[in-house]
């Protein structure tokens, strides 16, 4: 799906945010409201709604965005971090543009419980 900037704030985003790493169809950005010291986005620069889409990507671009979400937390200076992918509201999506969290250093330990729904806010 082509963007989307007058529907998808992540769309918009690709469009003219402020983009910490980019290459290859893909960027990365930082959380408006990071769980952890370092919390960024990779977002495909096409408009896929969720991961639950992924066979909208060809394989190779797939494979290509995972090398770029590792390149990312490299360019960030992380070697050790969580990866994270909300699928669905069901699952905590709430932007509905396909976008991966990656998380280094100390978290916030509150708002990573509550992301994850260990405890109710
Ligand atoms: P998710 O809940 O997995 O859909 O993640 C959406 C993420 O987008 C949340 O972590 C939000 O803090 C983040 N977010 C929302 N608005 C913005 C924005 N304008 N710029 C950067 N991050 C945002
Ligand atoms: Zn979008």
């Amino acid at each position: 799906m082509p963007l989307q900037p007058d529907t998808c704030l992540f769309c918009r985003l690709v469009a003219d945010g402020e983009h910490i790493h980019a290459a290859d169809g893909f960027v990365a950005i930082r959380d408006i409201n990071p769980i952890a010291e370092t919390h960024l986005l990779v977002l495909p620069e096409r408009h896929v709604d969720t991961f639950r889409d992924i066979g909208a990507f060809p394989d190779d671009e797939a494979g290509r965005m995972l090398r770029f979400v590792a390149d990312t937390a490299s360019v960030a200076g992380l070697s050790d971090y969580k990866v994270l992918v909300n699928v669905g509201a069901g699952g905590g999506q709430t932007v509905f543009h396909l976008h991966w969290h990656v998380l280094g250093g100390a978290f916030d330990r509150g708002k990573l419980s509550r992301a994850l729904e260990l405890e109710t806010a």
